[in-house]
């Protein structure tokens, strides 16, 4: 049979993730998210879709992020009728995700004069459509049978694997990096014919996994010693909740002094319940944590400021602090008041832990500048500015790699789509598949439209 492979996002930039697997019967997406980053990301997600919504049948979301579903909501305004299937974890997510987006949105189509890309009424009607599945259960939808499986990515994140006729592709969503504070590794796909994978750090190498929570601990601890304030920028879901979850056992272990915290971020707070409210998704040590009373999102010294007027009083303390606060790549969010007022301090660090894309905040500073404009203010950078990768939630080089060995040792599959990543790690990754493992890798141009056996 041959089926239809459509590359319409993440394809040659980590974000934007759009594909359709059209079998002539049906019409599959999976994903539907926000092209972030650059200045030309805002013009992109007011496009047309390059398919009619109103002819694609079903919906399927590997996770929460917004790169992932920050577009349904417009894919429902845009005439999708369909229903849309994730994990539990994954649509609650998602609702406290489009929640606060809608918020951004307006207050930015009221400052730029432009109109909103989707209103409330289309998010109410994409949860409507929405059902939930636990990993392994399957779907059968005419001749394709459908699972979920652990991506070890964030909470509730999945790998999509369809089955039709004893054919198999598997679609990796994000895929995470192995050990994370609060996951199980992701489940290897194996029996694959094709694979659609994730590449974001298809050329690198976390060289700091096993040293990360000591690198915090050092950063911490010189920050108490200088008196000084560390500025998480973080992203407000996963990587909130595991370092949380990693000052929380430091300090109650006793390995850390009390130091003031605030997770400064009114989505990392709704986020957080999420999680407290899903320990069944955690890892089964994390589990027999919990189950031996541990609040892990809980310890002396932490506060949840959820008001302006709470954070703003952020400031006003003196002494050695931890000031957790989005978003993640500086784009926006509280964390960009806080480094207007501490990123000139010789005594305070801006601490990195994820991605930072191009033309980010983040990114400027990361690569050594040494002034940036936040927010109309020109800001002269004092501040120490570390990164430590081995927070990412993403699998690196060699994890993706594996993954890919790990699913191909019994079956050869047909072709592996390297996607989800800038140009340069999806072509590194792609090469190396193909060296390596002597698999038919190929990274897709944008908007390719690619026959397959399936
Ligand atoms: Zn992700």
């Amino acid at each position: 049979m041959a089926s239809t492979l459509g590359f319409y996002g993440g394809v040659g930039s980590v974000t934007g993730a759009n594909f359709m697997l059209d079998t002539g019967e049906q019409a599959f997406l999976v994903d539907c998210g926000l092209v972030q980053g650059d200045r030309f990301a805002a013009q992109i997600n007011r496009e047309d879709f390059p398919y009619d919504p109103a002819t694609v049948d079903v919906l399927f979301v590997t996770h929460a992020h917004a790169d992932h579903i920050g577009r349904i909501p417009k894919l429902v305004r845009d005439g999708f009728k369909g229903k849309i299937y994730s994990t539990t974890a994954t649509k609650e997510l998602s609702a406290v995700m489009f929640e606060d987006a809608i918020k951004i949105m307006k207050m930015e189509s009221e400052r730029d004069d432009v109109p909103p890309i989707y209103g409330e009424n289309d998010i109410e009607r994409a949860l409507n459509n929405w059902d939930t599945v636990t990993y392994d259960e399957v779907i059968t939808l005419g001749d394709t049978k459908i699972t979920f499986t652990n991506a070890g990515h964030i909470l509730g994140s999945a790998m999509v694997n369809f089955e039709r006729f004893g054919k198999r592709i598997t679609f990796t969503g994000d895929v995470g990096n192995i050990p994370q504070p609060l996951l199980a590794p992701p489940t290897v796909p194996t029996d694959f014919d094709y694979m659609v994978m994730e590449s974001v750090y298809g050329d690198r190498v976390h060289e700091e996994v096993e040293e990360r929570s000591a690198l915090l601990r050092h950063y911490i601890e010189e920050t108490i010693r200088k008196e000084g304030t560390l500025m998480i920028p973080a992203f407000s879901l996963e990587r909130t909740q595991g370092i949380l979850f990693e000052i929380n056992n430091m300090i109650e272990s006793g390995e850390l002094p009390f130091i003031k915290t605030y997770l400064d971020s009114p989505l990392a707070i709704r986020v957080t319940d999420v999680y407290r409210s899903s320990p069944e998704y955690f890892k089964p040590e994390v589990q027999d944590q919990i189950k031996g009373g541990d609040d892990i999102f809980a310890f002396e010294g932490l506060s949840f400021t959820e008001t302006i007027k709470e954070s703003k009083k952020i400031a006003q303390y003196g002494g050695p602090k931890i000031i957790i606060a989005g978003a993640g790549m500086s784009h926006g969010g509280r964390i960009r008041t806080h480094e207007k007022q501490f990123l000139r301090d010789r005594n305070s660090t801006l601490l990195l832990v994820g991605y930072q894309t191009v033309g980010s905040v983040g990114r400027l500073l990361q690569d050594g500048a040494k002034q940036v404009w936040i927010d109309g203010v020109d800001v002269r950078v004092k501040a120490q500015v570390h990164t430590i990768r081995g927070f990412s939630g993403h699998a690196d080089r060699n994890q993706l790699i594996d993954l890919v060995y790990r699913g191909t040792m019994e079956k050869k599959p047909k072709q592996v789509f390297v996607t989800m990543g800038e140009e340069k790690a999806s072509l590194f990754l792609t090469q190396r598949l193909r060296d390596y493992l002597g698999v038919n890798a190929v990274a897709p141009e944008p908007n390719a439209e690619i026959e397959i056996d399936f």
